[in-house]
């Protein structure tokens, strides 16, 4: 069986690692596997608990939020014009309808996003570019 922590020598994770798309789903470490990529809803850990892989070192910066926003913001107004158009509710209703779907929605895909973007800097040993010295 292969060794589920072993890394390249570039640090790059091998075969046995669990897919990106997972640690975005689950929530799990790009290294082990095991449920322990969030501390929060959309905060990650400090590190694994299980394998200690340190997550403070990995930055997925912001540009997750600001692309999911643009486009849940689209998907929602054109909900709420479509609903708005064929059926006419109140505003309050509107209100009590979209308000949630977006909060919830923006979460549970900065939580995709963010574990997914984790695991694919984890799995391809990304890093800030740095000019070595001579
Ligand atoms: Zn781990």
């Amino acid at each position: 069986m292969t060794d589920p922590t072993a890394e390249s020598e570039r640090g790059a994770v091998l075969v046995s690692a669990p897919r990106p798309i997972d640690s975005g789903l689950k929530g799990v470490c790009p290294r082990c596997g095991a449920p322990t990529l969030f501390a929060g809803p959309i905060r990650f850990a400090d590190r694994c608990r299980a394998c200690g892989l340190d997550f403070s070192t990995f930055n997925v910066g912001d540009g997750p939020a600001a692309f999911l926003t643009l486009i849940l913001g689209t998907i929602v107004v054109i909900l709420a014009i479509t609903v708005e158009l064929t059926l006419h509710p109140p505003l309050w209703l509107h209100m009590l309808i979209w308000i949630p779907v977006t909060l919830v929605g923006v979460v549970a895909s900065l939580r995709l996003a963010k574990g997914w973007l984790i695991a694919l800097e984890y799995r391809n040993a990304a890093r800030e570019g740095r000019i070595e010295p001579r």
